[in-house]
């Protein structure tokens, strides 16, 4: 093989990201997407922690999050009868602990910054690639797509999403039981829904509302123009694969949630009403236990889905699969400066790193969101305290979280939680630059 290459399965926000990363630090890639754009017609936002956006702003993308993004201020707790319950500072206090503040995005303008990001998008993410097979040989790999073409590389990362194809082949080649043998690897204990509407004027830019009631729950997350709703409701465990993309819900499906006050003005009926787009889905959760086999390796919702986030302090799943993706490049990153032309075995070690480094912060983001959804559709009531002090574990994982190694950063903010992981370089090392 020569000139080592990632083929990157998946334009979704975990793919894009990657897709940066991998552009920063001079690795060549491709990125290839089954849909035919990118991005996708999307029903419901994005919510990000500040350790995202301080990733974000290491890579040069903070300013473009910042016009595009809704900083998040109150959140206040009700309950389904319209009582008024407490108002939480809680996003500003993360700011003042981490230094950067909690954004909500469009999807849609989110992922055309990461395009506007990526150098020469274009040409390096190809859509209309649908992945059929994958043949890893002792040199490389190669991955055939529906429309008769292939691409040439030395590993497949799968950004492919929930129901991802790259781990489908991992599981056929791996041995036995190292891959759930199942189609479906997680379990969804809350069913909900999601839709979009435009912002009515009782409900302000930057607002979250939370309406509790006994095993469900209803949120509202407020940008500048839209409110994004979803809905958890609490069901037997089930395993049957569901999409979150647009979909079919009849009011038939909802109307138990028609009367129930959002505030003084408006019911879930009146925003109802109005949606723009919306579906239903399962909420599933889940780590599974082998990120990678011979030349590939899994990252974000095909290798752990934190999905039971009611709370926006989850918020979670994307943003778990970004800190994977910067972790995956820094051990990419030190193997090829080490040997450019990797064998399997230090492609292994890089992918047994990366799976280490993340595997713990991503069931500990899996337990504790569970826990808080939990606590707040209790039957007894939303045990918001016992939420709060739950809440309080994620603080060391943020504070934990990683950083490119190879990329300078003087600019950084800090809040009173110091970061842990600084980049290992004051400039660019020169094996970088021989990349770039
Ligand atoms: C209602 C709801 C709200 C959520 N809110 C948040 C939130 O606020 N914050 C947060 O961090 N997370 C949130 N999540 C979770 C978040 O949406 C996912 O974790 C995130 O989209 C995962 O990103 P990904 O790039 O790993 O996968 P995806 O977004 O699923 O992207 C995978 C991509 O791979 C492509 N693909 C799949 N198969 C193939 C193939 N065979 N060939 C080629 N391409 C393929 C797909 O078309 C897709 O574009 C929410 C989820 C739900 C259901």
């Amino acid at each position: 093989m020569g000139q080592f290459k990632v083929i990157v399965v998946g334009a979704g926000p975990v793919g894009l990201v990657l897709a940066i990363a991998l552009q920063k630090s001079g690795i060549d890639f491709v990125v290839v997407e089954q849909r035919k754009q990118v991005p996708p017609p999307t029903a419901f936002g994005i919510f990000l922690w500040p350790h995202i956006l301080r990733i974000f702003h290491q890579l040069g993308l903070y300013e473009d999050m910042q016009s595009i993004g809704q900083v998040m201020t109150k959140l206040e707790n009700r309950s389904s009868t319209g009582e008024h319950l407490e108002i939480s500072n809680s996003f500003e206090l993360l700011e003042f602990a981490h230094g950067y503040p909690t954004m909500l995005f469009d999807r849609r303008t989110f992922a055309e910054v990461l395009m506007k990001n990526l150098k020469r998008s274009d040409q390096l993410v190809k859509t209309n690639k649908k992945v059929t097979n994958i043949t890893t040989r002792k040199d490389g790999v190669t991955v055939d797509f529906a429309d008769g073409t292939s691409e040439r590389g030395s590993i497949v990362v799968g950004a492919d999403g929930v129901w991802s194809t790259v781990r489908d082949f991992m599981r056929e080649r791996a041995p036995p039981g190292l891959f759930s043998e199942g189609p479906n690897p997680f379990i969804a204990p809350y069913q909900g829904l999601f839709f979009r509407v435009p912002r009515p004027e009782s409900l302000k830019p930057g607002q979250t509302v939370y309406v509790h009631q006994p095993n469900k729950q209803l949120m509202a997350l407020v940008t500048a123009t839209e409110a994004h709703m979803t809905t958890y409701e609490r069901v037997p465990d089930v395993s049957e694969r569901t999409y979150f993309s647009p979909n079919k819900v009849t009011d038939e499906d909802v109307k138990y949630w028609f009367d129930v006050p959002v505030n003084e003005q408006i019911t879930f009926k009146d925003l109802w009403d109005d949606k723009v787009m919306g579906g239903k889905v399962n909420h599933d959760e889940g780590v599974i236990p082998w990120w990678h086999w011979d030349r590939l390796v899994l990252v974000g919702d095909s290798v752990h889905k934190v999905e039971c986030s009611m709370s926006p302090f989850r918020g979670a799943g994307a943003r778990c699969g970004i800190e994977g993706v910067i972790s995956l490049v820094n051990k990419l990153n030190r193997t090829l400066n080490s040997n450019p032309d990797p064998s399997r075995q230090d492609l292994s070690r890089a992918f047994t790193a990366y799976q280490v480094e993340r595997e713990p912060a991503a069931r500990l983001w899996v337990h504790v969101s569970r826990l808080d959804i939990d606590l707040y559709t209790s039957k007894a009531g939303p045990a918001s305290k016992a939420a709060t002090f739950a809440d309080g574990r994620t603080i060391p994982i943020v504070a934990n979280s990683p950083v490119l190694d190879i990329l300078p950063f003087p600019d950084e903010k800090e809040g009173v939680v110091p970061w842990r992981r600084h980049p290992k370089a004051d400039g660019q090392s020169k094996d970088v630059k021989a990349r770039l």
